[in-house]
């Protein structure tokens, strides 16, 4: 248990959730969640040859998407939510869901981000550099090998299954899973 609350405090990332309602235009509470990562879900608009930046991911989560909640003034369900991050701990997990559901089966998004592994990422006013990440190779869920990239003393190294190797971050961080931050 005490393990558990350690990595807790290590890992644990919180959220504000707005919600206004576009009937009344009334504001409801605000919801605070907590989570251990953040989860991007990858949209279109950021697959194929678009090359975007870690940045505009996160930015993009504070869209105002349509949400079915119920608006306690009118009790409409058309409302918006839009979510930001309140506060991280020292250790940020970006789970980057490179799967969208198409035709009743997971289809993987050919996800390219420019130059991630030399980009700090400033959230709160924190800067957080990338320490790891882990990659799946494959088209789906069931048929993928992972492996992870380390960095150490500033040298990438490729964990795969048994082997250690030197190998530096994909240019367009293709295939990346998860990203692991530390907070500088
Ligand atoms: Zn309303």
């Amino acid at each position: 248990m005490k393990k558990h609350k350690f990595l807790q405090s290590q890992v644990l990332c919180k959220f504000s959730v707005n919600t206004r309602c576009i009937s009344c235009n009334t504001n409801q509470p605000v919801e605070e969640l907590e989570n251990f990562f953040i989860n991007i879900s990858l949209e279109n608009k950021f697959c194929g040859n678009t090359v975007t930046t870690i940045t505009q991911l996160l930015e993009a989560q504070k869209e105002w998407k349509s949400s079915n909640d119920e608006c306690f003034m009118c009790e409409s369900n058309v409302l918006e939510k839009s979510t930001t991050i309140s506060s991280t701990s020292n250790t940020l997990i970006i789970n980057l869901n490179p799967f969208i559901i198409k035709n009743d089966s997971f289809e993987k998004i050919n996800l390219k981000v420019r130059d991630l592994a030399n980009t700090p990422l400033t959230i709160n006013k924190s800067i957080y550099v990338l320490q790891s990440g882990i990659f799946h190779k494959g088209r789906d869920l069931t048929n993928a090998h992972y492996y992870t990239l380390h960095k150490f003393h500033d040298i990438w190294y490729k964990l795969d299954d048994t082997s250690i190797t030197e190998s530096a971050w994909p240019r367009l961080s293709e295939d990346a899973h998860m990203l692991f931050y530390e907070k500088v």
